[in-house]
């Protein structure tokens, strides 16, 4: 995969996705991903971000202040 910022090369790997909420903070870890290896811009594949906006939509109705949610274990 190509970085859409500036067109060098992005590697597959792992990150963790922080949602500010301002009364919540929802993390999300091991969230698969592509990072470019120029200017370390993250890019989430479409059934990523499907699936991390489903995460974030439930870990909302639980209103705790921080969730940490591990997306290998959800997904
Ligand atoms: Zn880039």
């Amino acid at each position: 995969m190509k970085c859409m910022k500036c067109g060098a090369t992005a590697q597959q790997g792992l990150t963790t996705n922080v949602t500010d909420l301002q009364d919540c903070l929802i993390i999300v870890r091991n969230l698969p991903c592509f990072k470019c290896l120029e200017c370390n811009e993250i890019i989430y594949t479409g059934d990523v971000i499907q699936q991390l906006e489903e995460i974030i939509d439930s870990a909302k109705k639980v209103m705790q202040e921080i969730s940490i949610i591990d997306y290998s274990k959800v997904a």
